[in-house]
């Protein structure tokens, strides 16, 4: 066994799970469950981090209930909405096993992976990744959006992150790295890609839903990608630089013909010409501004340094 699996007192490792949730009542209480079970297996002790994410049915009460009745239960309620992203940051701060494990609690992440991500962890991994072998019973678009968005970041920033998913074990130690990071475009999957260490991946198929609706919108998960991309590649930014050198080198070579008519006297053609130009320059001035902007926003919303995340409401079992 690895010392990053034992404690110093020879007893069992806490291993902590981080279910966020949004509107995920009708069965957070039976996925939890699910999870505590097939914990309750293996020789580990076991914490599930449940974060509502300001949820608008019944999840916070079930919740509630669930830290009366069961042991190990931490319940954390966000004052609003922030995304899960955030409700995941928020888990993971709170979280004090020697291993945690971020998960949906929809069950579309299979509880039954657990017992073999925690022995890859005992066997030394530092981040065991669970990555989809298929992405279940997902749209034709939606397949082919997440691989031109994973296709575009792999170029843009160099980390490879198809098939990665929020279902991940991660050390301690990875997470005191994690939590060092201090920015507040939260982007789970690429933070911790960034971060390296000795990882491992165990493959899974995204299973169906428990119950409930996925919580994401499209402009939800546009804004997740432009995030994504952002927080890891200045590569936009250098793309408007090098749409400026080509057309700098279009003006001279324009020009150039521009006078050369002008002194042999065949001017005032080229109207065309004009009209395209204040077109297409037009247009690559205002994407420019528009990539550079998205850019300033992020950085403003860093400089504000605002928390994260805001807890409105703790409930934690009384046995552990
Ligand atoms: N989730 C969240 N906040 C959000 C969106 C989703 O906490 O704004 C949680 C949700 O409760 C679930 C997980 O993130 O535990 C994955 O969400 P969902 O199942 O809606 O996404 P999908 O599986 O469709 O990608
Ligand atoms: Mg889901």
């Amino acid at each position: 066994m690895s010392t990053a699996a034992s404690a110093p007192d020879g007893s069992l490792p806490l291993v902590s799970v981080v279910l966020p949730c949004l509107n995920e009542a009708t069965h957070i209480a039976a996925s939890a469950r699910t999870v505590a079970r097939t914990l309750a297996e293996i020789p580990v002790r076991h914490e599930l981090v449940l974060v509502d994410d300001g949820s608008s049915d019944d999840t916070w009460r079930v919740l509630g209930e669930l830290a009366r009745t069961d042991p190990g239960i931490r319940a954390l309620r966000l004052s609003r909405r922030f995304g899960k992203e955030h409700a995941l940051c928020a888990g993971i701060e709170h979280a004090s096993g020697d291993a945690v494990v971020v998960m949906d609690a929809d069950l579309q992440h299979p509880p039954s992976l657990l017992p073999k991500m925690v022995s890859a962890w005992r066997d030394g991994f530092e981040v065991v990744d669970a990555t989809k072998t298929d992405r279940g019973d997902e749209s034709l678009l939606s397949r082919v959006e997440a691989r031109l968005f994973y296709s575009l970041l792999r170029r843009m920033s160099g980390f490879d992150l198809s098939g990665a998913s929020d279902f991940k074990l991660m050390d301690r130690k990875v997470i005191d790295a994690w939590l060092e990071m201090p920015e507040r475009n939260l982007f789970f999957r690429g933070m911790s890609a960034w971060l390296g260490f000795r990882r491992t991946e165990v493959e899974f198929s995204v299973e169906k839903r428990a119950g409930g609706r996925s919580g994401w919108s499209v402009r939800g998960l546009v804004r997740l990608a432009i995030t994504g991309i952002t927080a890891f590649s200045t590569v936009p930014i250098h793309i408007v630089t090098l749409m400026g050198l080509l057309f700098l080198a279009f003006a001279a070579a324009l020009g150039v013909q521009t006078l050369y008519n002008k002194l042999t006297g065949i001017a005032v053609d080229g109207f065309t010409t004009v009209i395209l130009l204040v077109l297409i320059v037009g247009s690559a001035t205002m994407i420019g501004l528009g990539v550079i902007g998205v850019y300033v926003s992020r950085i403003y919303n860093e400089v504000k340094g605002r928390p994260r995340y805001v807890v409105a409401e703790r409930a934690d079992s009384e046995q552990v």
